[in-house]
């Protein structure tokens, strides 16, 4: 098979993938307890109204990039940069093991699992699974994922959105850490002296 192909039907895999595993089916358990997923004006507060907008705006242009590098791809693929199978083989495989990760870490999170920034009815502090030695193991997936995805697509739109993931990240955090450490106060304090961010970190307590 055409080793082009190969790549767009591992990309697409691993999209389909995402929207089952990490949006559908986390949204359909969020949503059987309770838990409201549209953002509220609290949550957008909890964000930010910038980077709100800067979400909404990236996944409308990601949408946009989706089907221009999917259903054009002649024109498309001249933005395709030269580099190695080899690397582009390190992407599929970088990027498929951080969407397993990815699930992983959503899953362990399980009703306080969002993607608005908020404090969930009776919501505790997760310290296991990743998040023992990790705070942000679903962000620096995402991190790590979207890179993959740059290599193994090697198409500019994609390095663009792995900048555009990273500079999202950093704030993110930023808001997110805020907002926790507001809630749950010394615990969350106590649990970032033992923790990465967005690496792991093994320190015995
Ligand atoms: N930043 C985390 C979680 C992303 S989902 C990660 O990258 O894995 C975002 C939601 O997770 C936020 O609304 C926040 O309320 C919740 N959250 C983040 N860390 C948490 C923790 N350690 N325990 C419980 N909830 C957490």
């Amino acid at each position: 098979m055409n080793a082009e192909l190969t790549f767009r039907i591992v990309f697409w895999a691993q999209l389909m993938f995402i929207m089952i595993f990490n949006r559908v089916l986390p949204a359909l358990r969020a949503k059987k307890s309770g838990v409201k997923l549209t953002p509220d004006h609290e949550a957008i507060e909890n964000e930010g109204k910038f980077w709100f907008v800067f979400r909404v705006i990236a996944g409308i242009l990601l949408a946009a990039a989706l089907v221009f590098y999917s259903f054009f791809p002649i024109p498309s693929s001249r933005f395709q940069f030269p580099i190695p199978y080899a690397w582009r083989w390190a992407g599929v495989i970088l990027s498929s093991i951080c969407l397993f990760f990815w699930i992983y870490a959503q899953e362990i999170l399980d009703r306080y699992w969002s993607v608005n920034l908020k404090i969930q009815k009776e919501h505790r502090l997760v310290t296991s699974g990743p998040y023992r030695v990790m705070r942000h193991p679903i962000y620096s997936a995402m991190i790590f994922w979207s890179a993959g995805l740059a290599l193994d697509t090697a198409h500019a739109i994609f390095a663009a959105f792995a900048v555009v993931v990273i500079l999202w990240t950093a704030p993110r955090i930023s808001k997110e850490e805020k907002m926790l450490i507001e809630h749950f106060g010394a615990a969350y304090l106590d649990y970032m002296k033992t923790t990465g961010r967005f690496l792991p970190k093994f320190k015995r307590h």
